[in-house]
């Protein structure tokens, strides 16, 4: 207890189970939350790949398309010259076949030929370089002299050995082929054409027919170098193409278009479109890594912006915890620790009760602790002297309580412990020590003061009973001991449950005792001291059982003002007496004031004053004739209220008994300031007159009324002495057995 209870200043706790639990529930969410973001990423990327493939293939295919457009465009261009040129050269006396071609030089120069030249139907060619082949065996021969213009696969240059490509279209003269025209043009320019720059420079193109056979290759470094076949590159640079490589074929094979992906150092995208010129192909061919590239990049700013918003609402979620774990520290420490003292507060002594009864194997007792007439230091000495005493109390509470035992300042300057002992007499001398040890207290250093400790004492015989009823029943086993000077502590007993039983059926009883008129008015006359004259009464009221026992009010009094049935009794009883008054007037016989007692609860039943006024003008009862009493411990409860009520009563011309004079803590100089007509001194001043300083006692009320103004009526005078004295000293009006004691209603009827 005591260690816990050094943490707990220190604000060192345990985390809360139910603050782990909120942890936990962030790092599950956390999870999810990044398993979720994964998936989705998982979802886009492909997302994202098949969009990138699909754009890329349509871009392969664009450039493809492309391509074939520049090659027909080109290739049909040149066919068309040749055939022009044959046009023109049928015309031409054919037989001199230099001169006609040394006529073609400026052409074959415009047109980038290398050559060109006419081909005889044996196969001997004359060129405008001047070389002298037959080319007989060529296949561009061939199919010219079938009619046929085209242009030829890439060959091989007898002259020179470079790659080419040939041109030709037959000659013509009445309709008879009678020889070929042709022009020569290097491959290399063919490749230029084709060398157009696709996806910054990562795509490159071959012209293939339809046997794979290469007719331009790229030089793009990512191509295949000295292709002679397209599918046996593909097949020998890697097995893993097979499947692809008989794709293609197939489709070359029908003069389809279409793309594939394929390997070699990688993947690759291929597009292959027929050119339409004799059974070439376009092939584009892209890498993926520009795919790759370009997905990575998406994927890249894609990464960071989820781990941001992963970050951030981890971030977040953490601020969240953190402020919340703060936030709650606060709580519970507004909660669970006390202000004043630093220690256990009244709710975390009830939460941590049951774990610690719980616990223990020894006896355990609930103890509820409080001292009598704290409100007289508060008062006296102000709320800081009153707050000092609180710790006070808690300090000598901290050293003297055992380990293991709980304890707490409840409220005002009540304390509850949990305690624990073998044998009742061994508590006890506890008790006496902590009684001992509680009154010595010493206000501002210097003024000792006895403060006078009441403790309640419940052992706890059967645990399984409710907290609050163990702390109840301490509680009420304090109230036994307040105000008696000598006994410190009670245990709850036999005869505490008695009367809180009979309380309770008081209780139970007291709503029909009313409605039955079971509550019945003594008067008690008060007398003038000089005269011996009646001249008034204070009513008293009684609980007549139905068996007919009179029950004094004493026995419920107090009962009804703590819960507040007293303002019913109170005002029953004012209006029994305005009756009783009215029907003295009715008879002719002069009614003497009577004063009724106003419970302190009246003053917070702001329309009191309106009933009570209402009420004695339905009677007709002069204000004269009825007096109030207000006892002076309800003074020191709200003195604003009080004075403002007070005042107004005075205005509406009642006369004021300020009641039991003495017993309260109320400053005589406040007397000053209340509207205050009467004091009654209390019974226990008149009780010690003929005792020195009871004498003086008197001495100082009266002479001080008397300055004041204030009339004065001793209470409880019983001996002719008492009388005597009080007489001689100037008191006004006496009540008491001495004159009368309360009698019922005819009895004092009679008297007047
Ligand atoms: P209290 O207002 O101080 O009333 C005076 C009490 O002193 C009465 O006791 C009266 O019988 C008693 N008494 C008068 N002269 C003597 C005497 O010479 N010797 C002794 N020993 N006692 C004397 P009671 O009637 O038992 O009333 C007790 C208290 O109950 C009252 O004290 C008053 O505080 C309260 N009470 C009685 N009736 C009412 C009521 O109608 N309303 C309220 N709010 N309180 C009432
Ligand atoms: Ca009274
Ligand atoms: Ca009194």
């Amino acid at each position: 207890m005591t260690n816990e209870k050094i943490q707990y200043n220190n604000g060192h706790r345990h985390k809360s189970k139910n603050n782990n639990h909120k942890i936990y529930i962030g790092i599950i969410t956390t999870l999810l939350l990044a398993v979720g973001m994964f998936i989705a990423l998982v979802i886009y990327s492909n997302t994202l790949q098949r969009s990138f493939q699909s754009e890329i293939i349509s871009s392969l295919k664009e450039s493809a398309n492309q391509s074939v457009a520049i090659l027909q465009n080109k290739i049909a261009g040149k066919i068309d010259l040749l055939m022009e040129i044959s046009d023109r050269i049928s015309t031409l006396p054919i037989k001199d076949y230099q001169k006609t071609v040394d006529g073609l030089d400026d052409t074959c120069a415009r047109y980038h030929f290398k050559r060109m030249g006419i081909i005889l139907p044996n196969g001997d060619a004359y060129s405008t370089d001047q070389q002298f082949m037959n080319l007989s065996d060529r296949s561009y021969f061939k199919n010219a002299m079938q009619g046929i213009s085209t242009i030829s696969d890439t060959l091989i240059d007898r002259i020179g050995g470079e790659s080419i490509n040939v041109y030709s279209t037959p000659i013509y003269e009445d309709n008879h082929i009678v020889g070929v025209l042709f022009a020569t043009y290097a491959s290399n320019d063919l490749r230029n054409l084709l060398a157009v720059p696709t996806f910054e420079g990562e795509g490159y193109l071959y012209l293939v027919n339809r046997e794979g056979t290469c007719i331009i290759d790229s030089s793009h470094p990512k191509s295949y170098k000295n292709m002679k076949n397209l599918f046996d590159s593909m097949l020998t640079l890697d097995s893993n193409n097979k499947d692809e490589v008989a794709t293609l074929r197939e489709h070359l094979q029908k003069g389809q278009e279409g793309y594939i992906k394929f390997n070699n150092h990688g993947y690759r995208y291929m597009y292959y479109a027929p050119l339409g010129v004799n059974d070439w192909n376009v092939i584009t061919v892209i890498s993926a890594d520009v795919l790759e590239k370009k997905m990575n990049q998406v994927m890249y700013k894609t990464y960071s912006l989820s781990a941001s918003l992963l970050a951030i609402f981890i971030m977040t979620l953490g601020y969240i915890l953190i402020t919340q774990r703060k936030n709650r520290q606060i709580i519970m420490d507004i909660a669970y620790v006390d202000p004043l003292t630093g220690g256990y507060s009244y709710a975390k002594f009830q939460k941590e009760f049951p774990a610690v009864l719980a616990d223990v194997t020894r006896k355990a007792a609930i103890l509820n602790l409080d001292i009598d007439d704290f409100k007289f230091i508060n008062d006296a000495f102000g709320y800081r002297e009153g707050d000092n005493l609180i710790r006070y109390i808690w300090n000598i509470l901290s050293t003297w309580v055992e380990k293991d035992e709980l304890y707490a300042h409840q409220s005002a300057d009540v304390f509850v412990a949990l305690v624990f002992y073998d044998e009742e007499e061994k508590l006890r001398e506890r008790l006496d020590d902590l009684c001992e040890q509680l009154q010595h207290y010493y206000i501002r250093h210097n003024n000792k003061v006895r403060i006078v400790p009441a403790i309640g004492i419940h052992e706890i015989m059967n645990k399984t009973q409710s907290q609050d009823s163990f702390i109840d029943a301490a509680r009420l086993a304090r109230k036994t001991v307040k105000g008696k000077m000598d006994i410190f502590y009670a245990f709850y007993d036999e005869a505490i449950k008695e009367s809180i039983y009979h309380d309770k059926e008081i209780e139970a009883t007291m709503q029909d005792a009313l409605n039955n008129h079971e509550f019945i008015v003594y008067y008690q006359p008060k007398y003038n001291a000089d005269t011996q004259q009646i001249e008034g009464a204070e009513a008293l009221v009684r609980w007549q059982k139905k068996d007919g026992t009179l029950v004094p009010p004493n026995d419920f009094i107090p009962l009804f003002e703590r819960n507040g049935f007293i303002t019913a009794v109170d005002s029953y009883v004012f209006k029994s007496v305005c009756r009783f008054q009215r029907s003295l007037m009715d008879q002719g016989i002069t009614p003497v004031p009577i004063s009724v007692n106003l419970s302190r609860m009246h003053i917070y039943d702001l329309d009191f004053i309106e009933k009570y006024t209402t009420y004695m003008e339905q009677l007709q009862i002069p204000i004269s004739y009825i007096q109030l009493e207000i006892t002076e411990s309800a003074i020191s409860d709200n003195q604003a209220l009080l004075l403002d009520v007070l005042n107004r009563l005075h205005q509406l011309g009642f006369l004021i008994l300020l009641d039991d004079f003495g017993t309260g803590y109320s400053s005589m100089l406040m007397l000053k300031n209340l509207s205050i007509d009467v004091l009654k001194i209390d019974k226990s001043f008149v009780d010690n007159i003929g005792d020195h300083r009871g004498n003086k006692i008197i001495d100082g009320i009266i002479s001080l009324s008397q300055s004041l103004d204030i009339s004065i009526t001793a209470e409880g005078v019983e001996q002719q002495s008492q009388y005597e004295y009080l007489k001689m000293r100037g008191c006004n009006h006496i009540q008491g057995y001495y004159f009368a004691k309360p009698m019922a209603e005819a009895a004092f009827k009679k008297l007047l």
